[in-house]
Order: structure tokens, then C-alpha cells, then sequence
């Protein structure tokens, strides 16, 4: 295969090379597997690209191109979009204005120790989590989108994405197991993130010395003390999250101010 340069980066950063590359990766790679889009998986993609494109903290060049998708899709008259429609917009229509996302996948903070391991799927989940952080801190962002005052806006979007389009039948399985169980309790932004966030951790669980670990990136409940000492305490010597200081932790972390541009271009 094809080796590619290790690049250096902290455990305590977000890096906007692994959200655009997962982008990237969804418009071109995996959205490619649907020839066309209609119906319920035209709406559900709709409602993807309505909720990135309004909370999507990253490049003005990118943020331009997801709207410009958006007004595409929502002013099209068609029931039914061609894939090839799609990819020709982002590919070629846009670069003429300028607008652009990366030509090529580039994981930082995602990256594994072999090509077949993290990269994607990780780039993925840091997406909403950064999408729910947004949501809770920009409570206007989707206002006149049909999304306002939803709580569980990006949850359910990602959700129905996952359920979808996400090339991994089986994580859309738990996926959908998790959110049928529990996502009905959400009543808050803060309370979506942090549902995100327990989730997300129910799976590093369940995967713990699955194929999927990467053994230089052992599946953890993560924040881990070194990232966020605060988040943890005991409890007559059990272990127990202060989920304050986890949802203070969350924001700050997924927070914009805290995307690194280091290695996009
Ligand atoms: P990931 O789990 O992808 O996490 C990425 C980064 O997020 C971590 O490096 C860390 O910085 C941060 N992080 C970790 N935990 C949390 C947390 N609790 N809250 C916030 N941030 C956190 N694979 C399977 O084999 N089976 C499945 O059923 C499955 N289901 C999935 C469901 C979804 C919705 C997604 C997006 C992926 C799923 N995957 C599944 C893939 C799997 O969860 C990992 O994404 C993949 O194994 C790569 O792992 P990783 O080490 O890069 O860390």
C-alpha cells in the first residue's frame, strides 16, 4: 500500500483536515454507492446538507460550497437527483467560483496506524460532535430551516444519515438500537450533546478488542483524566462522571475555537 507521512498532532485539538477529508469522503465516496437520490433518502440527504451547512464552523470557501449545495437542492424541482448531479456540482461547477473543498483525504487527528483503520467512521463522529456542540452554542443557526428550536436537530439528521447512507450497515444497526432506546428523553442542546458523547462511549465499549481498534488508539471512555481531570470522580470507589464538568469539557473541545487549520490547504 500506499505509505503515508505521520503527521504530528494533539490529542487535545480538533483538526479541520479530518472534518473537510470526512466531507470530502462522504460527497465523493460514499454518497457515490446511490446512483440517484429520491424519496425519503433524497429528504434525508436534504436535511444532512441543510444542517452542516448552517453549523458547520469551518473555512468560508467550504461553508459557501455547502450552501450553495443546499440552495441547489432545495430550489431543484426534481424528485429525483443523479448522483453524477451532484458530484459535477461539487467537483467542477464550484471550483469556477472558487469555491472548494480538498481533492484529497488527509486524517490528522483521525489518522491510524494502517490505511484500513480510523480515518473515516472517526472523522465522522468528531463531525456531530462538533455539529451538537454548535447547536447548543449558536441557537439561531437554523432558524427559518423547519430545524428551529429542535433539540435534537443534528441527532436526528445524523441518525436518519447513518441509518442511510453510512457504508457500515451494522454501525447503523446500533445505531438506530441506541436512539430508539433513549433518544426520546432528550429535551435540551446541552442534553443532545451529552446523550452524543454517552453513546459515543457505549460503543468504544462494545468495541474494545474488536477488529475495529486501532492498537495505537485503544478505545477508551473518553474524555481520559489527562484530557479532562475534572470530569472525573469516585464514588465509594467506583468511578463516576461529573457530567457538568463532561458537558464544559464537550463544549470546549468540539468548540470552534478549538479547530486546528494545521495540515488543510
Ligand atoms: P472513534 O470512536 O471514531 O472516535 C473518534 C475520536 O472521537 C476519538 O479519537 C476521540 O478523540 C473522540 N472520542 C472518543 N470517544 C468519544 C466520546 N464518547 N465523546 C466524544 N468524543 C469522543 N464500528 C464497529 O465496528 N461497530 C459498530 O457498531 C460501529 N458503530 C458506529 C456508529 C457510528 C455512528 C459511527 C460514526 C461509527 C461506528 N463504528 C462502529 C466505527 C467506530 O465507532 C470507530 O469510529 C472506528 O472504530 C474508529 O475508531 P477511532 O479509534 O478512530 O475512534
Amino acid at each position: 500500500g500506499t505509505q503515508v507521512e505521520w503527521k504530528e498532532f494533539e490529542k487535545s485539538k480538533v483538526y479541520m483536515a479530518d472534518l473537510e477529508s470526512g466531507l470530502h469522503y462522504l460527497l465523493r465516496v460514499e454518497l457515490a454507492t446511490h446512483k440517484t437520490l429520491e424519496g425519503e433518502e433524497l429528504k434525508i440527504f436534504k436535511d444532512f446538507i441543510t444542517v452542516v451547512a448552517k453549523l458547520f464552523p469551518g473555512r468560508q470557501s467550504v461553508v459557501k460550497l455547502l450552501e450553495t449545495l443546499l440552495e441547489w437542492l432545495v430550489s431543484l424541482p426534481l424528485e429525483k437527483i443523479p448522483y453524477d448531479a451532484i458530484l459535477d456540482l461539487v467537483n467542477n461547477r464550484m471550483r469556477i467560483s472558487g469555491l472548494y473543498l480538498s481533492e484529497q483525504v488527509q486524517w490528522v487527528g483521525c489518522q491510524g496506524s494502517s490505511v484500513a483503520l480510523r480515518g473515516y467512521p472517526c472523522s465522522l463522529w468528531t463531525l456531530f460532535h462538533v455539529l451538537t456542540v454548535q447547536a447548543a452554542n449558536r441557537p439561531d443557526a437554523l432558524a427559518n430551516t423547519g430545524f428551529e428550536d429542535d433539540p435534537l436537530a443534528v441527532l436526528q439528521t445524523m441518525r436518519r444519515y447513518i441509518g442511510t447512507f453510512f457504508g457500515c450497515q451494522e454501525c447503523g444497526k446500533h445505531f438506530e438500537e441506541m436512539a430508539q432506546e433513549s433518544l426520546n428523553q432528550v429535551k435540551s442542546v446541552d442534553e443532545a450533546l451529552l446523550w452524543l458523547w454517552r453513546k459515543h462511549n457505549q460503543v468504544n465499549a462494545r468495541l474494545t478488542g474488536s477488529m475495529s481498534e486501532d492498537p495505537m488508539f485503544p478505545k477508551t471512555q473518553w474524555p481520559t483524566p489527562d484530557l479532562c481531570p475534572t470530569c472525573h470522580e469516585e464514588q465509594e470507589g467506583l468511578h463516576v462522571w461529573d457530567e457538568q464538568m463532561v458537558l464544559a469539557f464537550l463544549k470546549q473541545h468540539y468548540g470552534a475555537s478549538n479547530i486546528s487549520p494545521k495540515y488543510s490547504s
